[in-house]
């Protein structure tokens, strides 16, 4: 399986195989969309197609160009990554001296710049040196989950691809495909992801998804109700679990959602079914999308679960942490 691995992107993969198929590919593409958007595998594949032996549809994956592109040896493909927070003058310098030299082995010179909004500003001016006389067969693939901060004429030199996020359906066909939940869980899975298959695939590649999910699902609907007493006896439970850290991120997850929902972004998704439900909980309007609540107090518990997962990670006091959490998701602090 070629580019047909990539669920949801149809138009771009459309637009990528009539540019491979007619020879005429631009000097640079830019691929943006947030983390987790598949980015990265698309082009991956389209990398590894500039170069594929096969002359059937690449990328075929298997010859030995696609397999060398693919685990990153390939002689005419290069990638820059940030060193630290940024992609460095010194890194175009060095991948310049070897760009105008013809492909080794390939049709084209292929270089994947990964983060490209990280480049300096000196980074930058020097990738558009380059664009400007460009070699012939040199092919950039920029990745960049916030193309608003790359600079305006690097943006208008490229083909900028924009991947969308996926349908609820498309998030089901990827999740059939890759995970093997159960459609409950996978419905669960869908709605938390919002339309971002790699969250969806991260969320699902866990082994204990389900029992975290419930035990969050009956927490956030239990904290609402319960005496202060139990919220203590709850909060010892819930620090001295595993699956505390897990815990954590799904509901950094769900107030996320619920803080885009208040700002009035809708989300991209739609649930499958009409009214989801878990434990006799309606999931879509208890747990995610509630309505109504106070944004500045959604922005506070995405910051406070945020600094959580920083914390957790060091040794402190767990109890205690989680405690202060469970007063401030009622909002009593
Ligand atoms: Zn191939």
């Amino acid at each position: 399986m070629g580019f047909e691995e990539i669920i949801g992107q149809d138009l771009i993969i459309r637009a990528l195989k009539r540019s491979l198929s007619s020879g005429q590919t631009t000097h640079a593409y830019l691929f943006s969309g947030p983390d987790g958007s598949g980015k990265k595998s698309l082009a991956f594949l389209f990398a590894q197609a500039l170069n594929c032996s096969s002359e059937l549809d690449p990328p075929c994956k298997s010859c030995l160009s696609c397999r060398k592109t693919l685990s990153g040896i390939h002689p005419d493909f290069y990638q820059l990554f940030p060193e630290g927070a940024s992609i460095k003058i010194g890194q175009l310098r060095e991948l310049k001296e070897s760009l105008y030299y013809f492909p080794r082995e390939g049709r084209k010179k292929v270089c994947l710049i990964h983060g490209a909004d990280l480049m300096t500003l000196p980074a930058a001016n020097s990738l558009l040196q380059i664009l400007e006389e460009p070699p012939a067969d040199l092919v950039f693939i920029l990745l960049s989950s916030r193309p608003w901060a790359l600079l305006p004429t690097v943006v208008s030199r490229s083909l900028h691809f924009a991947l969308k996020p996926l349908s609820p359906e498309e998030m089901e066909l990827l999740l059939k495909r890759q995970s093997l939940l159960e459609p409950q869980e996978r419905e669960i899975v869908i709605a938390l992801a919002g339309g971002n298959p790699g969250k969806a695939l991260e969320l699902s590649s866990k082994g204990g998804l389900k029992k975290s999910l419930e035990e969050v699902l009956l927490l956030l609907e239990s904290l609402e109700n319960e005496s202060l007493d139990n919220i203590f006896i709850k909060a010892e439970e819930l620090s001295g679990k595993e699956n505390l850290q897990e815990v954590i991120n799904l509901l950094l997850i769900i107030y996320r959602n619920r803080l885009l929902f208040e700002l009035g972004v809708r989300p991209e998704i739609k649930l499958i079914k009409d009214k989801l439900q878990y434990n006799n909980i309606n999931v879509e309007e208890k747990i995610l999308f509630p309505g109504g609540e106070n944004i500045n107090y959604l922005e506070r518990m995405c910051r406070h679960l945020l600094d959580l997962q920083g914390e957790l990670l060091n040794n402190i006091n767990k109890r205690l942490a989680v405690e202060v959490l469970f007063l401030q998701m009622r909002g009593a602090v």
